[in-house]
C-alpha cells in the first residue's frame, strides 16, 4: 500500500503495553506515568485481527515494542500466533533486554526472527543511573541468550546525547564489535520540540523513506512519530483506520505533543 506521497508502507510497529520495568531518564518521568486502564489496552486477539488486515493490505514487516514488551503476560503465545500470519517476512522486537535471558529461546521457538536491544552504556553505574534502576548484567546475559537462540541479526540501539564519539557510545561500540553485533546510534529526541535526526547505522529518521505505521497499546494508529494524528482502530474499524492513516500520513514530521516514547515505543 502507498500513502498520498507515494511512499510504500509495509512496516507496522505494535506497542503491546505502556508498562516498563525501567525508568530511563529521557523516556519517562521518575514517578512513572499514568498507566492506561486495562479495558483500554488492546487484547492480543484484537491486535492479531488488526495485523491480519494490515498484512492483507501490504504490511510485511512487524516490530513488537512497548513500554517493555516482555513485561506483558502471554507475550510468547502472542508472538507464536503472530508468526503464523501468512505474509510476514520480518518479525522483530525491541526490548531493553532485562528479561531476555529467560525469554530468548521461547521467543525464538515461538517464531520471532530477531531482536533489537536498547543499551546506552556498558558501564554498570551509568546504566543504573540512566535507567534509574536497571541491572546491566541482566541485559548482557539477555544479549548472550538472544545470540545463542539465533534471534539474529541482533542489533543494539544506543541513545546518544551529542555524538557517537562520546565515552558511553564508544564503550557500546567496542562491546558490540567484540560480540560481532550491529549497533545503531540514535540521537536523543524531543517529540514536543520536534528534535529528531537520522539514525546512525540505520534507516530511521528520514521522512522521504518512511514506510511505517505505529499502533499504540490502546489501539491508536499513528502515521508519524512527529505528528499528533491518531486514529482509533476500535472506533473506525481496522480497514478504515488504515485507509485514514495512509491519507493523513504527513509528508514530514514536525512536532508531537501526544506521542510519548514510553507509549509508542520509538
Ligand atoms: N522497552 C523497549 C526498549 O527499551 O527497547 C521498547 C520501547 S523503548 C521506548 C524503544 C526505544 O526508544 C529504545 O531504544 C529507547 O532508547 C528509545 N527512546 C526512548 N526515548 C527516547 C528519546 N527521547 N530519544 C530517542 N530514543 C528514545
Amino acid at each position: 500500500m502507498y500513502d498520498r506521497y507515494n511512499r510504500k508502507i509495509n512496516y507496522l510497529r505494535i506497542s503491546i503495553t505502556d508498562r516498563c520495568n525501567l525508568r530511563c531518564k529521557y523516556c519517562m518521568p521518575e514517578e512513572g506515568i499514568q498507566l492506561l486502564n486495562h479495558k483500554d489496552i488492546l487484547r492480543f486477539e484484537e491486535i492479531l485481527d488488526f495485523t491480519k488486515v494490515a498484512v492483507n493490505k501490504g504490511i510485511d514487516k512487524i516490530r513488537i515494542t512497548g513500554g517493555e514488551p516482555l513485561v506483558r503476560k502471554g507475550v510468547v503465545n502472542f508472538v507464536k500466533e503472530l508468526s503464523q500470519i501468512n505474509g510476514i517476512k520480518d518479525l522483530s522486537m525491541t526490548t531493553n533486554g532485562i528479561l531476555l535471558e529467560e525469554f530468548a529461546q521461547p521467543l525464538k521457538d515461538a517464531g520471532l526472527h530477531r531482536v533489537n536491544i536498547s543499551l546506552d552504556t556498558v558501564n554498570a553505574d551509568h546504566y543504573r543511573e540512566i535507567t534509574r534502576c536497571g541491572d546491566l548484567t541482566k541485559v548482557i546475559n539477555g544479549i548472550k541468550a538472544a545470540k545463542k537462540a539465533g534471534l539474529t541479526p541482533l542489533k543494539i540501539n544506543c541513545v546518544i546525547n551529542e555524538s557517537s564519539e562520546e565515552p558511553d557510545a564508544v564503550g557500546v561500540k567496542k562491546f558490540c564489535e567484540s560480540m560481532n553485533i550491529e549497533v545503531r546510534f540514535i540521537h536523543k529526541m524531543n517529540l514536543a520540540k520536534g528534535h529528531f535526526s537520522i539514525v546512525e547505522g540505520g534507516t530511521g529518521g528520514d521522512c522521504n523513506l518512511c514506510n511505517k505505521l505505529r499502533l499504540s497499546s490502546d489501539g491508536k494508529l499513528r502515521p508519524c512519530l512527529f505528528n499528533d494524528v491518531s486514529i482509533d482502530i476500535r472506533k473506525q474499524g481496522f480497514d478504515k483506520a488504515i485507509e485514514i492513516a495512509l491519507d493523513l500520513k504527513p509528508v514530514r514530521g514536525t512536532v508531537s505533543c501526544q506521542n510519548k516514547f514510553n507509549e509508542i515505543g520509538g
